[in-house]
This record gives structure tokens, sequence and C-alpha cells, in this order.
């Protein structure tokens, strides 16, 4: 029984738009989610929902359950699947599409609202159109984690699962989880239309992603006032902003394929993601990655490399080659400053000086020559430099003269009373908690036995990561020595 019918409208009162359903039929194919039996909460983000609007109590209520798992189709939706290509490691794929995703709509406030694993579409590609609990708990969780750290990020309003059976390594169970973010468009929507030879399809999504998510495009003077090469270079400005905070926070994407790429800079489809432990800049992530093509520290030039792919892409638009290299050029000045602007604030430095650089490639030298935890070490020394002892951070070096030396170095560098480093900015800066594997994967172990209370408290936790949680520091502990062996593939 729906004891919140009587007070609160039915769907939640979401009223719709549709950008993207108003395109034509080259972009996406209409379609319904498929239901699932008996579905349960696995986890609901209630921020997510009060920025669409929807109440806490229709988040609580059946109705909500029914149309987050697709059983039931809001009114002024406009469901689809859409369709995208793109270079899976490093290899031209070509078509492929929202395979288990579909968009049930925009909402008036301009948030689109897509089911992850909601069933077949004509771009499954022999996929079952399912999405399984782990891979859903994951994304969530990481959605809303990384939102909770300042980076940019589709976000997650909910997990629902069934105990329909879906078959990967073994039968698992199936999971919808409802992402939100104001356009879930690709870098591999644009190649899509190239490699399709679809110009004027290509030009109209050009048009309506300027229209819509970068309007100052139209009007800039820059890059002989050519819109696309704006676009280009807007887009490679927010790409090379995010990845400096991807390097900065310690996050390892694990599939950075152009369909992986959002146009608006947002991190998109988490799979086999990682936060570092032990600091190691050459580490893979993703078990199916065997040539580590996404390695932690490769992060940043792949990035320019989908770029690269995007700029290709707009080619026809932009016209020149010269001008969409020079559009791209952005990256490589964007990347570097954002990065040392983070990984400064990291280190309390509140104004750039000489020598910055130098100390921040001593830090990162450092801490990988040693495996120190990446988190830990940047949590214990802020906590340092607000006046706590310095023996926490000393203790996660088996060699401590090691420290010794640097953190005189960094004595040094913020010597004078001017130049010292600010506890506030690096408590602020430098989270005590993320979404560690193996923190995710102890609350998928009780998921699976239909306890999600680890889910919710994990929730809570990632969603201010910078506060101290009092009575929460396992959570912010080193991983156990099983977490190595946690094995994430592309399997999900
Ligand atoms: P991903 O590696 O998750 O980004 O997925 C790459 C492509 O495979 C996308 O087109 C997905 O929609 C599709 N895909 C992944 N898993 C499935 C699945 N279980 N069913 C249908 N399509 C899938
Ligand atoms: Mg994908």
């Amino acid at each position: 029984m729906d004891t919140v019918a009587h007070t609160t409208p039915v769907d939640g009162g979401l009223t719709w738009r549709n950008g993207f359903a108003a395109l034509s039929p080259a972009f996406h194919t209409r379609l319904q989610p498929r239901p699932l039996p008996a579905p349960y909460w696995v986890g609901r983000s209630l921020p997510v929902a009060r920025e669409l609007g929807l109440s806490d109590a229709w988040m609580a209520s059946d109705d909500a359950l029914q149309r987050l798992t697709g059983n039931r189709l809001f009114a002024g939706g406009d469901a689809l699947a859409s369709v995208y290509s793109g270079h899976q490691f490093g290899h031209w794929a070509g078509q492929l599409g929202d395979g288990r995703a579909i968009l049930l709509g925009e909402t008036t406030a301009g948030l689109e609202v897509q089911l992850k694993g909601a069933g077949l579409t004509p771009y499954s590609r022999g996929g079952d159109g399912r999405a399984v609990l782990r891979s859903s708990i994951r994304e969530f969780l990481c959605s809303e984690a990384m939102h909770g750290l300042g980076i940019p990020t589709t976000r997650a309003l909910a997990v629902t699962g069934s105990d329909a059976p879906v078959r990967r390594e073994e039968v698992e169970t199936a999971a919808v989880v409802t992402r939100v973010a104001p356009s879930f468009v690709r870098f591999g929507h644009f190649e899509h239309f190239l490699h399709s030879g679809q110009h004027a399809e290509l030009k109209t999504l050009a048009d309506y992603v300027i229209d819509r998510y970068y309007p100052e495009c139209r009007d800039s003077t820059a890059f002989n006032a050519n819109p696309y090469a704006n676009l280009l270079c807007a887009v490679s400005e927010r790409t090379a902003r995010l990845l400096a905070q991807w390097q900065a926070v310690g996050f390892c994407h694990g599939v950075m394929n152009t369909d992986n790429m959002s146009i608006l800079g947002l991190t998109i489809d988490y799979g086999p993601f990682q936060f570092l432990d032990a600091f190691d800049p050459g580490h893979v992530c993703n078990h199916s990655d065997s040539g580590g093509r996404y390695a932690y520290n490769k992060q940043p030039n792949i990035a320019y490399w989908n770029l690269f792919c995007l700029g290709q892409a707009l080619l026809p638009l932009v016209g020149e080659q010269d001008l969409a290299m020079a559009a791209l050029e952005s990256y490589k000045t964007v990347y570097p400053e954002a990065f040392e602007r983070l990984m400064g604030a990291k280190l309390g430095l509140t104004e750039p000086r000489e020598g910055d650089r130098a100390l921040i490639e001593s830090t990162c030298k450092l801490l990988a020559q040693h495996r120190v935890d990446y988190t830990l070490f940047w949590r214990h020394l802020s906590q340092h430099v607000a006046g706590g002892p310095v023996d926490p951070v000393r203790d996660l070096f088996i060699d401590r003269a090691a420290c010794d030396a640097w953190l005189l170095q960094y004595s040094e560098h913020t010597r004078e009373v001017s130049l010292r480093p600010s506890a506030d900015l690096m408590l602020k800066t430098n989270p005590k908690f993320v979404l560690r594997n193996h923190l995710g994967e102890l609350a998928i172990r009780r998921a699976k036995l239909k306890d999600f209370s680890e889910v919710d408290t994990l929730l809570g936790l990632l969603h201010s990561p910078f506060d101290e949680h009092p009575g929460f520091d396992a959570y912010a502990a080193l991983p156990p020595d099983w977490a190595a062996g946690i094995e994430i593939s592309c399997s999900s």
C-alpha cells in the first residue's frame, strides 16, 4: 500500500521538457524499460532527489520504487536509448549506443534522468541489457562520492534490486541505477555521426550541445569566431580540469574509452574504477586492461587522445585542421596549471611560489618510492599541519628517515610566516574518506544478503568526505591485506 499517495503527486510531481528526445530519430530509438519482478531498495540519495524536486516522502513510496526500476513510466517523460560509437582501448569499435541505459526524459529544470540496467535496447549488441547488483552499488556510491569530493560527475538518485537472475561469470542478480545529469552526451555521439557520414546530424548535435550547454561558444570571437572550435576548446578545458581532479585525488577511471567521455566534462560510466590505496603511478585498476592503457599515470594523456578523436569528429564543422588543433591546445596548458594548483592546495599552499612544482614532484616521487597510502598521507599531513602529532605521517613509511627528509624539505619551503601552509585548506582538500575497493566490496557482500545498511553508511560518509565523522575511523583506515586481491574487470 502506497502510504504517501494522498500527499505526494503521482510520479513525484516531476515535469518534463525532453530536449534530447526532440532531436530526430537519427539520434535515438524510443522504447520502454523492461520490468523487473519484486524490486527492492538498495540505496537512495536524498540530496539528488531534492535537486530534482522529489520529496523524501515520495522517495519512500512504492511508486518511486516501481518507477525507478522501470516498472512504471513517468507521464510526460519520453523514454529512449541513444546511439553513439567510439574508440575502445585505442581501436575504432564502430556503433555502440545505450545498450542498457534508458533515458526516461529531461525535467523542466534541465536534468536528464536515466535508468542503467533497465533492459534490452536496439544497441544491446548481444548483451542482456541488465546490470548486476555489485557494479550498480559501485556506480551509485562512487557517483555520490565524486560529488562529495567536488569532482564533476553524473549523479545517482537510487539503486533498486531484484532477484531476477543475470548471467555473468556466474549467476548474479539484477539492479537498476537511476543516473542524473544535465546531459549524457559523450564524445562517441559525435564520432558516430562523423564515421557514419551523417554530417547534417553531426551539425545538429553540435548545435544542440552548444545552445543548451555552451551558449558562450556562439558569441566568442576566439578561433575566428568559429563556434565548433570554441566548443572543442571549452570541452578540452573542462576535461583538463576534470583530469587534474582525478589525478589529485588518486582516482583511476579504468575504461577511458571515447564512449565513456562526457561532453560536459563529467565523470561518467563507473566500471572498474579505483581510488588508489598505496601510491603506485603505474597502477592499472581494470583487470581486463592487460596492456595497461588506462593506468593511473596515463590518464591525462589518454584524455588528450580522446579529445583528439572528438576534434576529428568535429572537423567537418570546424573546417580547418589547424583551427581544431589550436582549440585542443588549451588542454596542454589548463591541465598542468589545474594539477599544480590542486596539488599545491593538498600541500596547503595558498599562493603560488617558486619551487612549488619541484616540491610537488618530489612528494609524488617519495610516495611512489615508498608505496605510501595516498589518501592517508595527505589526511595525516593535514592533521599534522593543523597542530596534530607528526607520528601518523611518519608511521606510513617503513623508511622513517625518507619521510623526515621530505618533512624537512616541506618545512623549508613553507618556513616564512606568510608562506605557512593552511591547515584549513588542506583539511578541505584532502578527504578523510574515499570509496576504497574493499569498502565497496564489504557493502556489496552485505547487500547480497539483503542487508543494505553498509551502502547507506558509506553514502553518508562519502557525501561529506572532508568531515571527521567521529566513530567511523575504521572506514578511513589502511585497506586490509585481502583488498590487494580484489579484481575488478569490465564485467558488470
Ligand atoms: P561500458 O564498457 O560499460 O562503457 O559499455 C560499452 C558498451 O557496451 C555500451 O554500449 C554499453 O551500453 C554496452 N553494454 C555493456 N554491458 C551491457 C549489457 N549487459 N547489455 C547490453 N549492453 C551492454
Ligand atoms: Mg560506457
